[in-house]
Parts: C-alpha cells; structure tokens; sequence
C-alpha cells in the first residue's frame, strides 16, 4: 500500500496510464495544428480530435456537432453565463442557481450580476436539495437560463435533473448543468433530461488538468467567450489542445467500457467506509444522505474536533476539508453552511473521495486510523469531554 492514501477524489485524479499512452504520439510524431487541412500533419490532428469527440458525443448520446473542447469546467460554465448575458442584455437576464454551486458557476454568476441582471440563489434543504417547486415559482418572464449542478463537489449530493429539465423545458428557459462531479459516475441522458448546455473537466475523470468540454445543444446560439482564429466552428477561437483532447477522448472511453463496474465498485468503498466509522465512533454525522449521493464522495462531521488537526494528525491520508479552491479561507465551507451545519461543524467536517486506484485494503486502513486519531483528539478536547462527563464526578471516567 502506498502512503499517503490518496482520499480525494472529488478535487482531482490521476492521469489513468492507457490514457497518457494515447497522449504520447500527439506532444511530437503527431504534433500538427488541426487546423492545417493542407499536410498530413494537421490532418492526422485534426482526426485524433474528431475521434475523440465522437467517443465524447456518443457516450451521452448526441451529435459530435454538440460538443466543444475548452480549457475546463471554469470556461464552459463562463462561456455559457456570459453567454446568455450578451445574447439579452443586462435588463433581460434572468439566472436561477442555487447556494451551493461551485465557485465556478457562484462567481461566474456574480459578475453578471453586479452588471445589472438578476440572479437568484435557490436555497437547498439539510441534504443540499433543492425545491423543484420553488424553483418553479422563480421563474419569471426574464428568466433565461437555470445553471444547476449535477452533482455537488463537497457533499455529493445529486440533483433531480429530469425534474428541473422538465421545468425548463415546460418554462422555455435553457438549462445548464455543471457535470464535473457526475460525468462518467452517473447516467446522464442528455436528452431525456432536457439539458441545453452540460460542461465537465478532464482532470475528474483520469484525463489531465486543463481541459474540458461544453456540450450546447444543436440550434441554441450564444456568442462566444473567446474570440480569434474560429476554431470550433467560431464558438471557441484558440489553437486545439490535442494531446488532452486525445486524452479525454480516451478516458471517456475508458469509462464507457467500465461504467458499471466501476461505479458498483466506489459505492462499495464508500459504503465500507462509512459502515466502519459509523460502527466504531460516536458523534459523527453524514453530510449529504447516503441515497441520492455520488458513488465516490462522502463528507463526514467528527462533531468536537476540527477538521484541521485531524489532517494534519494524520498524514498518511490525503482527505480534505472541503473543496480545494475554498481552503486557503478560515471561512466556515460555504455549502456545510447552507445545508444547515453551525460553524464549529463545518470546521470539523471531512471530505472523502475515493477513485479507480482506491483498494479495501486502503479504505480498511483508513477506518482503522480515524478511529483511533479521532478518539486521541476527543480525549484533549474540552467541548467533547463537558458533552460526556456531564457531572464532575463522571469526568475522569469518560477521561
Ligand atoms: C472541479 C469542479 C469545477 C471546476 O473545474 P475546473 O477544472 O477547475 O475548471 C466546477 N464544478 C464542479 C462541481 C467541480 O467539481
């Protein structure tokens, strides 16, 4: 077993080997810009890109036409919002989102927001849900477009997107989700679920960092976030990427051949996880329920110690306490708040997330060491031994 054990998968993976295979070639034998038509280098590139967006369409089912490459999540969620901000102005944009996105999709939001267009933040209920209803009730005469996640990327919670594509749809307003969490982990059909605009990164799913995709369904036009040499049909202008592009194709590959094992495989780690630290310690709490839930993620609250001291205690464990674009702040995880935890419970809350290259023997081991770390802090945390002592008497006892 290799130390540290890598738990967190949900803020990114490894690059799967077969899919640096893929890549080599295209960094130098094939490195030709595919928008060369005029050489047998550009156009070995430009059919290794076509290739892999075909493999990209035809595992969510949709036409290659539907699928653009970017730089990531952040820029497919960015040239979605500002998107529809520049096709109906200021005045006439309406975006219903909810608390808990992303900060990709929050501050992408923001912006378009302090520009003069409305924007409202659906609140979620103690699991991170929210209300289709009152999602149903936001929508006004200038509400164009509803961004909602798939999935959430702290707590794993899935939203109902049939249910919010059916509102859409049913409203003639376009629905964006942010897949990051969910693509390749849960079933997504496009197309049953009424999803306009759906946008995913390489670097969740055994593909590298710094590319991604945006599907926009056919027939929907906004005008482009990047401008220049009109690449992608003139919707995302910038020479093509394509050894990453080679390589997502790959990776969704990798994960339509495996989808089901692979997903019955995580649910069962996580499950093992949990089942050991629900039977073997006291005062934790699931973040999130364990129905509705990504295979891969669980978020637990070791109510009475913080979430800092428990990582830095123990080492061998990469887990994280919370989204890593957000722990740089001494702020309280902005979507814990939301689905109702109190501050000192968001602080000691953890997030596991575990991927392809998780074992049992890994997941045992990482039980076994939480256990035994959290019940030597409980022992030095006042908060935890007033809460069982409860009397004078009982306390040297419980110590
Ligand atoms: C990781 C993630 C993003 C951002 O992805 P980048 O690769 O950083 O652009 C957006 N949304 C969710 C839910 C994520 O998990």
């Amino acid at each position: 077993m290799k130390l540290p054990v890598y738990l967190d998968y949900n803020a990114t993976t490894p690059v799967d080997p077969l899919v640096i295979e893929a890549m080599l070639p295209y960094f130098n034998e094939k490195f030709g810009n595919p928008s060369s038509k005029s050489h047998w280098y550009g156009l070995e590139a430009a059919a290794a890109v076509e290739k892999s967006r075909e493999i990209i369409a035809s595992f969510i089912n949709v036409s290659p036409k539907e699928i653009f490459f970017t730089s990531g999540a952040t820029e497919s969620i960015n040239t979605v919002h500002n998107g529809i901000f520049e096709l109906y102005g200021s005045e006439n944009t309406h975006i219903i989102t909810s608390e808990i996105e992303h900060s990709a999709v929050i501050n992408s939001l923001k912006r378009i927001e302090s520009n003069g267009s409305e924007v409202t933040y659906l609140k979620v209920n103690k699991y991170g849900e929210i209300s289709i209803d009152e999602l149903e009730k936001s929508i006004s005469g200038k509400t164009k477009l509803v961004s909602l996640m798939s999935a959430n990327n702290e707590i794993g919670t899935l939203n109902d997107l049939e249910a919010i594509g059916n509102i859409c749809k049913g409203h003639g307003v376009l629905f964006h989700t942010d897949a990051a969490q969910a693509f390749g982990k849960i079933d997504i059909d496009i197309n049953k679920l009424n999803i306009d605009f759906l946008s995913f990164s390489g670097h969740k799913l055994y593909a590298p960092k710094g590319i991604g995709v945006l599907y926009k369904k056919r027939g929907i036009n906004i005008p482009p976030l990047l401008l220049g040499g009109g690449q992608e049909s003139g919707f995302r202008s910038g020479t093509l990427n394509v050894p990453y592009i080679v390589g997502l194709g790959k990776a969704v590959q990798l994960i339509a051949e495996n989808f089901q094992s692979e997903t019955e495989k995580l649910i069962i780690l996580r499950n093992k996880l949990f089942d050991i630290l629900a039977n073997n310690l006291t005062d934790i709490s699931l973040n999130g329920k364990l129905a509705n839930r990504l295979p891969n993620n669980l978020n637990i609250c070791f109510k009475y110690i913080k979430s800092s001291s428990l990582i830095s205690e123990l080492k061998t464990i990469a887990m994280s306490s919370g989204s890593a674009c957000s722990t740089d702040k001494p702020e309280p995880n902005r979507v814990l708040k939301a689905i109702g935890l109190s501050d000192q419970d968001t602080f000691s809350s953890i997030r596991f997330g575990i991927g392809r290259y998780t074992t049992e023997e890994e997941i045992v081991y990482t039980g076994g060491k939480l256990i035994e770390t959290v019940n030597n802090l409980r022992k030095n945390s006042p908060a935890y031994l007033l809460s069982k002592a409860q009397t004078k008497e009982n306390y040297n006892e419980v110590r």
